[in-house]
């Protein structure tokens, strides 16, 4: 076997995963091919957080079940979540299936392949890592600007619609050594900015146990969660962070997702405080603005709550941005719930917004509620939520015309120019004469546009080596920035 294709579905984490099976079928000899036409398999990396993507994946596989009806040795195999939910079943219902490998089971694509390669029965590999957790390297050929690097897998919530508990099994943690070697490889071969992925990444804990208390461990002035309940809130992730940011002094940017808000501790909002490489923005999922549907969300925390640490952190880092999730239409969710979420969104001024409509998803909880808001409204709920944060979100950008923000340069855009991110996360387009990939470059806003900013570089744009410029702040926002909705 000699090339293979991948085809990737899912979330970021489910893209960090198809970048990992890509190197270890690479040093397995295995060269990538763009088309699974030309491709001796074809690896499905599959997603089932939403419905869609699990269709998308039987579609596909009928697809290439005509392919391989012309090319028999052919071989499809499914990775990811459906493969992790699925198992054997995903191979009894699809005879075109060759392989099934969770996300745990990775490393051994090689030999699993060696197996099949002697003919045989589908291979199925689905079991969690649990006694010995591992976590792939990173060694990318040719280092992205941006880069993500996992630092736990798995969760222990049981919020009643996600399946994620189930197909990545209970939290594991990284030890902070490895995380920290991983991030200065990664930026001594050219990384700019990275991104600490997992699936409530604050609730870090450094299993080797290495890192000291953060500033702010501890301090528990919340007035919305009990005690108890905010003590058992603290991680180390705040230390985490702390420790990336003192040990590789010359990355530019950092950034984590997704944080579940009760690991908003005080600690996290010291180090976004105090350490200038964190990126002002965060995704802060929420998934809905009524306490009544919390409960039945099993979600940990109630609106007050929520809204009290998005208060305090927003005290404590003026300018900070904060997207969120939100899910219309879980069961029981009323209109008065509905006009709770629009109203949570419309008071913390969220710049952007994931709307999903609630859709039952096996073994999970909600699935033995029943669906019982209509298919109409769900739609109807979502078309307003949309039509709000497009709102919020122009007005966000418009209320950027006129400053200057620091972008850190990702690529050409569509337009002939370059794309590049803000620290908060705005996305902006400028022409330059001057190469300017991989910098971060001060840009005066020029226009807004719906999701984007056009962006003017200025005379003194910046040509100091590039570790001297981390950590300086942007100017102080315009009288309009400042008069953006606050808690
Ligand atoms: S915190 Fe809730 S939504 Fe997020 S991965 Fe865990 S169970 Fe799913």
């Amino acid at each position: 076997m000699r090339s293979f294709a991948l085809v990737t579905f899912g979330c970021q984490m489910n893209q960090h995963d198809s970048e990992r099976i890509e190197e270890v079928l690479g040093r397995a000899g295995l060269s990538r091919v763009d088309e699974p036409a030309l491709a001796d398999l074809v690896l499905l990396n599959t997603c089932s957080v939403r419905e869609k993507a699990e269709q998308k994946l039987r579609s596909e596989v009928g697809r290439l079940g005509l392919l391989k009806r012309q090319r028999p040795e052919l071989l499809i195999g499914v990775a990811g979540c459906v493969a992790q939910q699925e198992g054997e079943r995903l191979a009894r219902s699809m005879p075109q299936i060759d392989l099934v490998v969770g996300p745990d089971n990775i490393g051994e694509l090689p030999d699993l392949l060696r197996e099949l390669d002697g003919g045989g029965p589908p291979r199925v590999r689905t079991e969690f890592d649990l006694d010995a957790p591992r976590f792939l390297e990173a060694h990318p050929t040719d280092a992205p600007r941006s880069a993500f690097v996992t630092v736990m897998k798995g969760c222990n919530e049981r919020c009643t619609f996600c399946i994620v508990p189930h197909t990545r099994g209970p939290e594991r943690y990284r030890p902070a050594r490895e995380v920290i070697d991983e991030i200065a490889r990664l930026v001594a071969a050219g990384t700019r900015e990275v991104t600490l992925l997992g699936q409530t990444v604050n609730s870090y804990a450094d299993p080797e146990a290495a890192l000291g208390p953060a500033p702010g461990a501890g301090e528990l002035p919340w007035t919305a969660t009990h005690p108890s309940t905010a003590r058992a809130d603290e991680s180390e992730f705040a230390a985490l962070l702390r420790a990336i940011s003192e040990r590789v002094p010359d990355l530019l940017r950092l950034r984590y997702t997704s944080p579940h808000p009760r690991h908003l501790t005080m600690s996290l909002i010291r180090a976004h405080q105090e350490l200038p490489v964190l990126c002002r923005h965060v995704h802060l999922p929420v998934q809905s603005g009524s306490d009544r549907v919390l409960r039945r969300m099993l979600r940990r925390y109630d609106v007050a709550e929520y809204s009290e640490r998005v208060a305090r952190l927003r005290a404590s880092v003026p300018g900070i941005t904060l997207s969120t999730d939100i899910i219309v239409g879980f069961p029981g969710e009323s209109r008065a719930d509905f006009e709770q979420t629009l109203a949570l969104v419309q008071r913390i001024g969220f710049t952007g917004t994931f709307g999903f409509k609630y859709s039952a998803r096996p073994h999970t909880p909600a699935q033995k509620l029943a669906d019982d808001v209509s298919e109409g409204d769900k739609s109807e709920r979502l078309a307003e939520l949309f039509a709000l944060t497009d709102r919020l979100r122009r007005d966000h950008l418009t209320a950027l015309v006129g400053s200057t923000q620091r972008v850190l340069v990702e690529g050409l855009s569509a337009q002939g120019g370059y794309t590049g991110r803000t620290e908060q996360n705005e996305i902006v387009h400028f022409g330059s004469r001057a190469q300017r990939v991989g910098q971060i470059v001060e840009l005066t806003i020029a226009r807004a546009f719906k999701n984007s900013l056009e962006g003017r570089e200025s005379d003194a744009t910046l040509s100091a080596p590039l570790p001297e410029r981390r950590g300086a702040r942007e100017r102080a926002p315009s009288a309009r920035a400042r008069s953006l909705p606050v808690l």
